[in-house]
């Protein structure tokens, strides 16, 4: 045979598409591109992704698409536009995607389909776990000695562990190192925080004081509200820091809106802990606290426990306790952000 003939003989062979295989049609869901596929072998179709681009880019073998399959711009959710090429045996398919999504093939049998899904990606919530005190500043001092620094350390460290895998978490310190109050909500901003949560453990002159109670940012609190905050704002003064907030205080919007949502959170904290651990229910209480005042994203204070009560101090510094608090934390936060 000629070497002519053998062209034209190869020509009209994948003209009839020898092969059989065929993209005969392509149907839109609202998460999902259907391609219907005209086979009797399995495909397995080499997928490939472009993060730069946003593009998909899909190769089968021995596969033509039907000629009234074109190219198609999608004003769509998830894709922009699909485009074929084919060349002898194989056929392209190229999917643009909009940025942040996420794609998922399947393969369906009788009769043959090959789907793409789409999601749009969940970016992780940011949360910035401040542990109260620190360095030069012990915070309360109770039982035993306890130092509140050490403590609540110990629990941001520990709540940062449990978190880590669902959210972004940013510690505002993980060593016994003195930060300014202002810093506190600064570090939070500066990390785009979407929820900021500082932890304290309280104490009293009066040793049979004692409980949880969860703290939100106000500008009007009760007498006994104001006397924590004082004590927990009382840092600056000690250390002679003067500290000016004006260009992070948040305007009203926000500050309304930061403050339900964190009263609400201040709430699932303290009924999830007093629930877990049986600690004396103290409530929710807003208050004037220089560590949650410049912060743009809702945020709360926890009072853990009293460290000044025997009994509370004994408790809060076993794992088993600390365990039920954190995972009452985590809880009300899973639940503040569904
Ligand atoms: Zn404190």
């Amino acid at each position: 045979m000629g070497k002519k003939i053998q062209l034209y003989l190869l020509l009209i062979l994948f003209s009839i598409n020898i092969y059989g295989n065929e993209i005969s049609n392509m149907r839109f869901g609202t998460d999902r591109v259907v391609f219907d596929i005209d086979s009797k072998e399995k495909i397995n179709p080499l997928i490939n992704y472009d993060e730069q681009n946003n593009l998909l880019f899909i190769e089968f073998e021995n596969m033509q698409k039907n000629k009234n399959l074109e190219n198609k711009k999608i004003n769509g959710n998830y894709i922009t536009k699909i485009e074929f090429f084919s060349m002898e045996n194989i056929t392209d398919l190229f999917v643009s995607l909009r940025p942040n999504i996420k794609y998922d093939t399947l393969i369906l049998k009788n009769p043959t389909r090959f789907v793409i899904k789409f999601e749009k990606e969940r970016k992780k919530k940011k949360i910035v776990i401040d542990a109260g005190h620190g360095g030069k500043d012990p915070g309360a001092i109770g039982y035993r000695k306890i130092h509140e620094k050490d403590l609540v350390l110990k629990f941001a460290k520990k709540l940062k562990t449990k978190l880590k895998n669902k959210y972004d978490i940013l510690l505002t310190r993980d060593t016994d190192k003195f930060i300014t109050l202002k810093n506190r909500s600064k570090i939070a901003n500066d990390f785009g925080a979407d929820l900021f949560i500082s932890l304290h453990m309280n104490a009293n002159r009066d040793k049979t004081a004692s409980g949880t109670e969860v703290f939100y940012y106000s500008r009007k609190s009760s007498n006994y509200a104001k006397k924590i905050a004082k004590f927990e704002n009382s840092v600056n003064e000690k250390y002679g820091i003067k500290e000016d907030y004006t260009e992070l205080i948040v305007n009203d919007i926000f500050y309304h809106i930061n403050q339900e949502k964190s009263m609400k959170l201040a709430s699932s904290i303290e009924e999830r802990i007093v629930n877990s651990t049986k600690f004396r229910k103290r409530g929710i209480l807003g208050a004037n606290f220089a560590v949650l005042r410049g912060s743009q994203a809702p945020a709360v204070l926890i009072e853990l426990a009293f460290i000044s009560n025997k009994s509370d101090a004994k408790k809060v510094s076993t794992e088993w306790y600390q365990n039920k608090m954190i995972d009452s934390i985590e809880k009300a936060i899973n639940e503040s952000f569904n």
